[in-house]
């Protein structure tokens, strides 16, 4: 049997977690720059906040204050998320992190009449430990866990958790689970499998075998497997490696100054470079790339990249600055106001099958050594405690008027209580 732990409205709940007053009360937390809504509570659902719905259209309720409204704090979300891990690994000795705020459970060799109560425990300890409310669902396989899951959130009776085990029960649920919410269908296939009279999870697993694999391939093959209680999506602590890695932001207000974007610009590539060396890969090509603002016609559109080659492919901050800087240098023009940078590496490769060519270049052995030195102190420190030079100090340059503290990760941030 698997489990899926998935916090309900995590940003929400983490920001609620120091403010106690919200709850009850209508929170969203918004994109990087306050752009649009991320995270919605269940009462600013009510109120009709979509998700994705930019700021300036339901800025009306935030000024009469029925919403209140937060910048993301992934700092935060992270540590919390962190906390939440911990407590579930401590209950169930094999999970695999999905997201910042799911996680499955292989729930192999549990008692079958024990399940029920684990996940209810689960939930109970995650509220305790970590005071963030996780819906647990448990079935035979990770689509159902993740469909018992999504029950818990819409059942309160329920109570924090959901086992589906009884085929009668499963197919009662799945007859009423909209077939555009099962795992792995997404909207582009439900469009098509609406088209077919196809509208609930157990339409489509009512499909015959052959349809669905002549028409969706092996992923739509493998969650009509899973639907029918056949696990077919493998469970691992280690999610797959990307393979494209991609970070890039926008900014609060437009730059034209050259060492300030390249300052900007540098700090991309060192956070796409330090996942690089999380994942335990290696890239061969960069692209780097500039835009201006898209929503204002005053400038000219200006949007341009330079595709850069990594030779030996590496994952070597120094060496990828300097091919960054490089690139930089082609397409940057003064006369443009800028809104926008950002990085992409592909050509991912594992790093350990690069272990011969280390012997070519003593160097960029050494640099491996002091990357993975400067990774921990920035985990263990926070985020930015080292930089590289031409980062700056100044970090990320975005709108966030209305950040929380650091609560848990910054001393600066910690809460002060008065006796
Ligand atoms: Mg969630």
């Amino acid at each position: 049997m698997y489990g899926l732990a998935d916090c309900n409205n995590f940003f929400v709940s983490c920001e609620r977690l120091f403010r106690p007053d919200l709850n009850g009360k209508a929170v969203v937390v918004l994109s990087n720059n306050d752009g649009c809504a991320i995270a919605r509570s269940n009462e600013a659902k009510a109120l009709g906040i979509k998700m994705g719905q930019p700021l300036y259209q339901f800025s009306n309720l935030v000024s009469s204050g029925k919403v209140t409204v937060f910048s993301s704090n992934f700092m935060l979300y992270g540590d919390i998320s962190h906390r939440v891990h911990a407590t579930l690994r401590e209950a169930v000795p094999v999970i695999e992190i999905y997201s910042i705020d799911e996680a499955f459970l292989d729930l192999t060799g549990i008692p079958d009449d024990r399940l029920d109560s684990l996940g209810h425990r689960l939930n109970r300890m995650c509220m305790r430990n970590v005071g963030v409310p996780v819906s647990v669902g448990i079935s035979h396989t990770k689509t159902l866990a993740k469909v018992a899951s999504k029950l818990c959130k819409q059942y309160p009776r329920l109570d924090g958790a959901c086992l589906m085990k009884r085929p009668q029960d499963i197919e009662k649920v799945l007859r009423k689970f909209p077939v555009e919410d099962v795992w792995g269908i997404g909207r582009r296939y439900a469009a098509r499998l609406h088209l077919h009279g196809v509208s609930t999870a157990f339409d489509f697993a009512s499909l015959p075998e052959e349809w669905v694999k002549a028409r969706m391939g092996l992923t739509g093959l493998r969650t009509w497997l899973e639907l029918h209680g056949v696990p077919s999506i493998s469970f691992g602590e280690d999610p797959e490696p990307k393979k494209q890695i991609c970070v890039s932001r926008s900014f609060a207000h437009e730059i034209t100054d050259k060492e300030e974007l390249y300052e900007q610009l540098s700090q991309f590539v060192s956070m796409a470079a330090e996942k690089l060396r999380k994942q335990g890969s290696l890239a061969s090509e960069m692209d780097i790339f500039l835009l201006t603002n898209r929503f204002k016609d005053t400038d000219r559109l200006y949007s341009r990249n330079r595709l850069e080659r990594l030779e030996p492919p590496t994952s070597d901050t120094f060496a990828i600055l300097k091919t960054a800087r490089y690139a930089f240098e082609q397409i940057y023009d003064s006369r443009v106001r800028f809104k926008k940078a950002g990085v992409t590496f592909s050509g991912i490769i594992p790093s350990e099958g690069m272990q011969m060519s280390l012997f070519d270049g003593g160097e960029t052995r050494d640099n491996g050594k002091l990357m993975s030195v400067i990774d921990s102190i920035n985990r263990k420190e926070g985020a930015g405690s080292v930089v590289f030079a031409s980062q700056g100090f100044g970090g990320v340059k975005m709108n966030r008027g209305h950040l929380s503290p650091q609560y848990t990760t910054k001393f600066d941030d910690i809460l002060k209580i008065k006796v």
